[in-house]
């Protein structure tokens, strides 16, 4: 389990974020919604472990990972990250991305051919990134991030550069593949049609605080204000 608690970071003049707290179980995704600048990704990254807090705390399965004072590194939260940018390694195979991560000692070649598998990219080890279409080259990605067999997945717009239809079809495929893995799954999304697709629960955010939290069919049906009734107005 995922808990953050009343988490806050400032730049300089710009408190990115104020005051969120979250809690997300195994097994369950989160989206986390708001417009443009609202702190959002910061607040992946302060889970993630590559940005500190001013306030506040985040544990992981019941052992705290940060606080103002102490931060346990990336690589010891038990988190798998994909982001928009996706970072695949250029100069590696499929394969070989993949493992990058993995600890050396459980690093065994079956282990990789079982998360091809699993993405539907059976015999694609020995490619590289370019030989890759789009959507390919996302399912490398998430199958990188859950590799390790993280207890918390987070997903900064993964899908935002692919098509339309690409995008549609790898909302499923990543849900279905996120539920399997039994991770606390943080999505962060513009679109609310994603959002009501994948999420258990959305919280809306807004100038660095969450403005109100649920199923997703509690906050398109009660929203606390027209702020959040706005997000819910494009669905069709
Ligand atoms: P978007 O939807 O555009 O990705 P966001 O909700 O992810 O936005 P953040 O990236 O979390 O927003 O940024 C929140 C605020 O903090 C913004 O005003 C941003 O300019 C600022 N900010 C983020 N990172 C830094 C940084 N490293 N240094 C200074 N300011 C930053
Ligand atoms: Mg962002």
């Amino acid at each position: 389990m995922l808990r953050i608690t009343n988490v806050a970071r400032r730049f300089a003049a710009t408190p990115a974020v104020q005051d969120v707290s979250l809690t997300v179980e195994p097994g369950q995704v989160t989206c986390l919604l708001g417009p443009s600048g609202c702190g959002k990704s910061t607040t992946l990254r302060m889970i993630a472990g590559i940005e500190q807090l001013d306030l506040g705390t985040i544990h992981i399965d019941g052992n705290l990972v940060a606080d103002h004072k102490n931060s346990l590194p990336p690589e010891k939260r038990s988190v798998g990250m994909v982001f928009q940018d996706l970072a695949l390694f250029p100069h590696m195979t499929i394969a070989e991305n993949i493992a990058f991560g993995i600890p050396k000692a459980r690093r065994k070649s079956a282990d990789i051919g079982q998360m091809l598998d699993r993405v539907g990219l059976a015999g694609y080890g020995d490619k590289y990134p370019h030989q890759l279409s789009g959507g390919e080259q996302q399912r490398v990605a998430l199958a990188r991030a859950l590799a390790t067999g993280p207890k918390v997945m987070l997903l900064d717009e993964p899908f935002s550069s692919l098509d339309q239809r690409l995008r549609s079809e790898m909302r499923e495929f990543a849900l279905d593949l996120l539920r399997e893995a039994g991770a606390a799954v943080v999505l962060v999304t513009h679109d609310p049609d994603e959002a009501m697709m994948m999420a258990d629960r959305i919280a809306i955010m807004e100038q660095g605080r969450v403005l109100q939290e649920g199923a997703p069919l509690d906050l398109y049906n009660h929203p606390v204000n027209l702020a959040v009734a706005q997000f819910f107005s494009y669905l069709n």
